[in-house]
């Protein structure tokens, strides 16, 4: 299919006016076309929240699950047909908070999938409350007073717990951001893509004015992405400028790599009329 526009849907987003998800939206389409991959060669899983909506706007495979549980369900989408494109989507509430183990577990398993996570520091879909991303002092419906607490920065746990691809973008900037997302998915094992995204309802003082003032591309700075306590040092960086980029690219093999139960073809094509389940049932059951 030549069509430009095949990863669009008949449905419409249904996202506040303004919303950063929309610039992510249009990211991750010019991303697969540029890949030049067929809306039947990607699967997109995701979990609960304003973001989790879009695999219903992306015309691809999609499912749209549990709080927190988009990575495991895209580790087992993978795994039954590797050669499948898998994106795993979700916001930060969704995947830093009810999804904080699987992230971990995620990025020091290694499956070649790419995670996206779209960060505007709040949980949107339920109006307002604070995420594990949220601002010291930020007043939202769940901290009136502000929040205590000091945000986590995920770039850092990613790095330390062995992802393989480590990026960060800006959904104000489609054009870096789609770059950014085709380099993870090319990019063979666990690639993750964390997006300082918009929210213009609930969180506003973040607004594409307050970004676009502090925001700068760590590829303009000569930054050396093949190391990783350089990449470590460049996401706590403590200056006024709020980085985007590549911070870390490893060469590990990816999970699939180590199971021999794949060299025959993806699991989904593989004869399994032949086996007997039986001995297994009886012993199990
Ligand atoms: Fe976007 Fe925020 Fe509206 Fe959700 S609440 S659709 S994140 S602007």
């Amino acid at each position: 299919m030549e069509n430009a526009t095949r990863f669009n849907t008949i449905a419409k987003p249904t996202w506040c006016p303004g919303c950063g998800n929309f610039g992510i939206q249009s990211a991750i389409k010019k991303a697969l076309l540029s890949l030049d991959l067929q809306p039947y060669e990607v699967a997109i899983s995701s979990g609960i929240g304003c973001s989790g909506k879009i695999p219903h706007w992306i015309n691809v495979y999609g499912v749209h699950g549990l709080h927190g549980r988009a990575l495991p369900v895209a580790a087992g989408l993978k795994l039954a047909n590797h050669k499948l494109v898998v994106i795993a989507e979700g916001g930060d509430g969704d995947g830093y908070s009810e999804g904080m183990g699987h992230f971990i577990h995620a990025c020091r398993r290694n499956v070649d999938l790419t995670y996206i996570v779209h960060n505007n520091g709040v949980y949107g879909l339920t109006t307002g409350q604070v995420s594990p991303t949220g601002d010291r002092g930020f007043a939202s419906s769940t901290t009136p007073h502000g929040v205590l607490e000091w945000p986590f920065e995920p770039l850092a746990l990613a790095i330390s717990a062995g992802a393989n691809f480590v990026a960060r973008g800006f959904s104000g900037d489609t054009k870096h951001l789609s770059g950014l997302i085709a380099e993870g998915i090319r990019h063979r094992g666990f690639s993750f893509i964390d997006i300082r995204q918009v929210c213009v309802s609930f969180n506003p003082a973040k607004s594409y004015k307050w970004y676009q003032e502090r925001i700068c591309k760590i590829e303009d700075e000569d930054h050396d992405a093949t190391d990783r306590t350089k990449a470590a040092a460049a996401v706590l960086r403590d200056d006024e400028c709020l980085p985007v980029g590549v911070f870390y690219r490893g060469s590990k093999p990816a999970h699939e790599d180590g199971l021999p139960q794949l060299a025959a073809g993806a699991l989904v094509e593989q004869n399994i009329t032949d086996i007997d389940v039986h001995t297994l049932m009886d012993e199990l059951v």
